[in-house]
């Protein structure tokens, strides 16, 4: 539990490290971001870092991922995350001199992070196989229609590789691993598609690209505009500029979450069912349901307690039932046949 713990301050310490490698390079006068200096010890150092972090969570986890498995995941995690956040520090340093060409790397970032993010996945072994019959395609159907929302398709994930239990739901379509079977009940499976109909309904993965696209043009013309002004302030400020964009839209990712939840369970109408479906998938992903606030300024889902207390506000279901039904959770399942 504790590495589980210490595991998912990974996303954190890759933005912190970036973010103070950018601003420390400052000091160093005269130097330019594009550079093998500034970029080959830290690609390759959080690569290493993940090497390291993938070893220790097949051991601690009991998969059973090759070497190549490690790798790749390890790569292309790095190709997802660190290296965009490099790019944006590129970008911003051109910028922040009055080239225009910064801008390039701006949009270049956005690039490599969307297809870092695809390969990551399939590194993963996330693979989305459209489903065109049998009872989750049919609940799917149902609760979307229920909830006034269309979708255009229902997709099985296989569990396969790591811990994959989860659900996912993207422009209209929702996902669903295929051992749901084995750890929901029919209740606790439809209250996971009405969350996932409800970032669809709601359009929340358009609302987060449109943030994004907003937050770093806005940013590009500050320090466009900035740019002669600043000299001293300038290594904050590019530790800033990396870091509060990432928070902004954690804290949006974060809202979106409570906002499915929410219309969720007024679909719904049981908050115990929810509450039941999120402990189960947060114990068989091996997730720590409980973790500081601080730590959660940087997470993309908000911890379980604190999504479970916010249905229970919803639902007019009492504190001290959620605090029973979370009682003894913190024990991660340790997987046995994983590939
Ligand atoms: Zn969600």
């Amino acid at each position: 539990m504790q590495w589980l713990k210490y595991r998912r301050l990974t996303r954190l310490a890759m933005l912190l490290t970036v973010a103070g490698w950018s601003a420390i390079w400052d000091l160093n006068r005269g130097a330019t971001r594009a550079s093998l200096a500034f970029w080959l010890p830290l690609v390759l150092g959080l690569g290493l870092h993940l090497v390291l972090c993938y070893s220790t969570d097949e051991t601690i986890l009991g998969l059973r991922w090759s070497p190549v498995d490690i790798a790749s995941q390890a790569w292309w995690r790095t190709v997802s995350f660190p290296v965009p956040l490099l790019m944006i520090a590129t970008g911003y340093e051109a910028v922040l001199l009055g080239r225009s060409r910064g801008l390039v790397w701006i949009v270049c970032a956005a690039l490599v992070a969307r297809i870092g993010t695809i390969f990551l996945r399939r590194a993963e072994g996330v693979k989305f196989n459209e489903t065109k019959a049998g009872e989750l395609r049919n609940r799917a159907f149902a609760v979307a229609r229920r909830m006034r929302t269309m979708i255009r398709g229902v997709y099985i994930v296989p569990s396969g590789k790591g811990h994959l239990t989860n659900a996912y739901g993207g422009s209209r379509v929702v996902a669903v691993t295929d051992n749901w079977g084995k750890y929901f009940t029919k209740p606790q499976l439809d209250y996971v598609l009405a969350h996932e109909v409800a970032h669809v309904k709601r359009r929340h993965g358009l609302k987060q690209f449109l943030l994004a696209i907003a937050l770093y043009s806005v940013l590009t013309l500050v320090l466009f505009r900035l740019s002669t002004t600043i000299e001293k302030s300038r290594p904050l400020l590019e530790f800033l500029v990396i870091v509060a964009p990432i928070m902004a839209l954690d804290l949006l990712s974060r809202h979106f979450e409570y906002d499915a939840d929410r219309e969720a369970v007024s679909f719904t109408g049981d908050p115990e069912t929810a509450i039941r479906a999120l402990v189960t998938l947060y114990k068989v992903s091996s997730v720590p349901i409980r973790c500081s606030n601080f730590a959660e300024l940087f997470m993309t889902h908000p911890s379980l307690t604190h999504r479970a207390a916010a249905i229970a506000r919803v639902g007019e279901f009492s504190a001290e039932r959620v605090a029973e039904m979370l009682l003894g959770v913190d024990a991660p399942q340790v997987a046995t046949s994983q590939r």
